[in-house]
C-alpha cells in the first residue's frame, strides 16, 4: 500500500519554495485564486543570474543523466509517474486553485499526462536508440547506423491553461531523451510548477535534472537567451515570436506550441448526439481556455437545425461560476475577459445571434458560456484566437469551400470531424497538425501520436516518437565493411574507373 500523501497547500509551496531555483531577493509574483481573489502565495521572480546559475547546474546534471541507460532513466520517470498518481488529488486541487478550473477538469489533465509519461519512458529506447540503416548499390561497401543523442540542457517555458499536462509534454520527453531541463512555469501557476519540480527531485534524487524557476516574462526572456541547447515554448503566438528572436542570438533551436482557432465539422451522416456533446465539451470546458479547444463549428446544412437544437440544449444546462459546483470555472487571466467580450460584442453588434447561453455582463472573471450563429467569416471572432467559453456555429454544403474556410485563419493546431463517409477526406483536407475523428481531443489522449501545429500555431512536436526526437540530434556512423567495387572518393582513381562510374550512373539512374 502506498502512503497517503499529506496535503500541501499553495502557501506552503510559496513560503518554502522547495526546489525553486530563483534566488528570492528582489520583486515577487503574487498569485491569487481566479474568480475569488483569495491570495495563494508570493514567489520570487528569477533573474538572469538565477537562470545562468540554474543552467550551469543543469549541465552537470545532464552529463550524469545522459550517461544512464534508457532503462535507468525510464525507471526514474516511472517513479515520478507513480508519485503523480498517488498524489493525484493533491496536484489536481493545486491546479484548480491556481487556474480556477473545476478540480474534476484538473484531474483529467493529470490523468492524461500519466499515460504520456508511461509511453515516453517505455519507448525512448526503440525510438532513439542505435539502429542499422540500409545500403544502396553505390554504397554497398558501407554500413550505417543512427542514434539520437540528447541535446544537453533544454529550457521549458510553460503556459497556465494546462499547467501540468502542457509543460510535462516537453519536460518528460526531453528527460526521456537524456536531457536536463530548466523550467519556467507561467506566472499564474508557479505553485504547480514548483510542485512538479519537487516531486521530480524525489523521483531523481541524484542530480537536479529538472529545476524550476518561478518568474514572469523577464525570466522567460532570460531563459531563451541563456546558454541552453533548445527552448520549448508553449504560449501565445505573439510571445513565441519574441522567444524566437531572443533564442536566435545563440542559434538556439525552438519548439513553439502556440495558439489555435480549431474547427469542428459535423457532417450530414454524423451521430448528432455524440457530436453535440463533443462540440460543447471541446468548446466550453476549461472555460474555453484550451489551445486545441473548438472555436468554430461547421455543420452540414441538412442537419444544422437538429444539431443546433441538441447543442443549445446542452449549453443551456451549463453555467460558469467561481463556486465548487460550477461545471465551468472563471477565466484564469483577468485580461482575457476583455478579449473574449470584445469578440462577442463585435460579432453581436455586426448581426450575430446568440443561439445558446448568455453574452455580455461578465461578473469579474466569470464569463457565461455561449454559442453564436451568423458570425461573418472575416470577423475577429472567426479569425483570431478567442480563448473563452464560446464558439460560433456555421453551416456548410460543399466540402471544398468548407476546407477553404477552415484553413483560412493561418492557425493550424487541431481539428475535429464528426461523420462517416467523408470524415477521413475532410480530416485530410485540414491544414492542421492533428485531427480527431468521432472523438473529442483524441490526439491529446493517444500517447503514440505527435502533438503540435503548423503556421501561426507553431512548429515542432511533443508526444509520440517525434516528441522524443524533438529533444535529440541525429548522430550517424558509417563504417566500411567491404572493399569498394568502385571508389570515387580518392585521387588514386584511374580513367577506367571514371568511365565505369559514368556507366554505373547511367544504369542506376538513367531510366528515372
Ligand atoms: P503567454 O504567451 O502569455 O505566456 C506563455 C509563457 O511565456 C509564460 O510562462 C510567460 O511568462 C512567458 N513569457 C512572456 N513573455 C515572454 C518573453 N518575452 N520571453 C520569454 N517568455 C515570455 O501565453 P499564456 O497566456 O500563458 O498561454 C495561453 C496561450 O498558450 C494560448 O494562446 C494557447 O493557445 C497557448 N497554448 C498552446 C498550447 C499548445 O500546445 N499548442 C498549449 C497550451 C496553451
Amino acid at each position: 500500500m502506498s502512503p497517503t500523501p499529506t496535503p500541501l497547500s499553495n502557501s506552503a509551496l510559496a513560503n518554502q519554495s522547495p526546489g525553486n531555483a530563483a534566488s528570492g531577493a528582489g520583486p515577487r509574483l503574487t498569485v491569487t485564486r481566479p474568480g475569488t481573489g483569495e491570495p495563494l502565495g508570493s514567489y520570487p521572480i528569477a533573474t538572469a543570474e538565477d537562470v545562468a546559475a540554474a543552467v550551469e547546474r543543469a549541465r552537470g546534471a545532464a552529463d550524469w543523466w545522459a550517461g544512464l541507460t534508457f532503462a535507468q532513466r525510464g525507471k526514474r520517470l516511472d517513479a515520478f509517474r507513480g508519485i503523480l498518481a498517488r498524489r493525484f488529488a493533491q496536484i489536481s486541487k493545486l491546479v484548480s486553485e491556481e487556474t480556477g478550473k473545476p478540480v474534476a477538469d484538473a484531474a483529467i489533465e493529470v490523468a492524461t499526462i500519466l499515460d504520456h509519461i508511461a509511453w515516453a519512458a517505455r519507448h525512448a529506447r526503440s525510438v532513439l536508440g542505435p539502429r542499422r540503416t540500409r545500403s544502396t548499390l553505390m554504397s554497398f561497401h558501407l554500413s550505417g547506423s543512427i542514434e539520437y543523442r540528447p541535446l544537453g540542457v533544454v529550457g521549458v517555458i510553460g503556459p497556465w491553461n494546462f499547467p501540468v499536462m502542457t509543460p510535462l509534454g516537453s519536460i518528460v520527453f526531453a528527460l526521456a531523451a537524456g536531457n536536463a531541463v530548466v523550467f519556467k512555469p507561467s506566472e499564474l501557476t508557479p505553485g504547480v510548477g514548483l510542485w512538479l519540480g519537487r516531486y521530480m527531485a524525489e523521483a531523481v534524487p541524484e542530480a537536479p535534472v529538472l529545476q524550476v524557476l518561478t518568474g514572469d516574462g523577464t525570466t522567460g526572456d532570460a531563459l531563451a537567451r541563456a546558454d541552453i541547447d533548445k527552448i520549448a515554448f508553449t504560449g501565445s503566438t505573439a510571445t513565441a515570436k519574441k522567444v524566437m528572436a531572443a533564442a536566435a542570438e545563440r542559434l538556439t533551436p525552438m519548439v513553439a506550441e502556440c495558439g489555435g482557432k480549431d474547427a469542428f465539422v459535423v457532417d450530414y451522416d454524423a451521430d448528432l448526439d455524440a457530436a453535440a456533446e463533443a462540440a460543447a465539451w471541446t468548446a466550453l470546458s476549461n472555460a474555453g481556455q484550451t489551445c486545441v479547444g473548438t472555436e468554430r463549428i461547421y455543420v452540414h446544412e441538412s442537419v444544422s437545425e437538429a444539431f443546433g437544437a441538441k447543442l443549445a440544449a446542452i449549453v443551456g444546462g451549463l453555467r460558469a461560476g467561481a463556486d465548487d459546483a460550477a461545471p465551468i470555472g472563471p477565466m484564469t487571466m483577468a485580461g482575457q475577459v476583455d478579449v473574449v467580450e470584445g469578440h462577442l460584442r463585435g460579432a453581436v453588434d455586426a448581426g450575430a445571434r446568440v443561439l445558446a447561453g448568455r453574452v455580455g455582463a461578465p461578473e469579474g472573471q466569470v464569463v457565461q458560456p455561449s454559442i453564436l450563429t451568423g458570425v461573418a467569416d472575416d470577423a475577429p471572432a472567426n479569425t483570431e484566437e478567442t480563448f473563452g467559453p464560446t464558439a460560433n456555429l456555421m453551416g456548410f454544403s460543399e466540402v471544398g469551400p468548407l476546407l477553404a474556410r477552415i484553413n483560412a485563419t493561418g492557425y493550424g493546431l487541431g481539428g475535429t470531424v464528426y461523420g462517416r463517409a467523408r470524415a477521413a477526406q475532410i480530416a485530410r483536407g485540414m491544414r492542421t497538425g492533428m485531427v480527431s475523428i468521432n472523438a473529442a481531443l483524441g490526439f491529446a489522449m493517444l500517447p503514440s501520436v505527435p502533438f503540435g501545429g503548423v503556421g501561426k500555431s507553431g512548429f515542432g512536436r511533443i508526444h509520440g516518437p517525434d516528441g522524443l526526437r524533438e529533444f535529440a540530434y541525429a548522430h550517424s556512423t558509417v563504417r566500411r565493411r567491404l572493399p569498394p567495387v568502385l571508389d570515387p572518393t580518392t585521387f588514386a582513381r584511374t580513367a577506367k574507373q571514371d568511365e565505369l562510374l559514368a556507366t554505373v550512373v547511367n544504369l542506376l539512374h538513367g531510366g528515372a
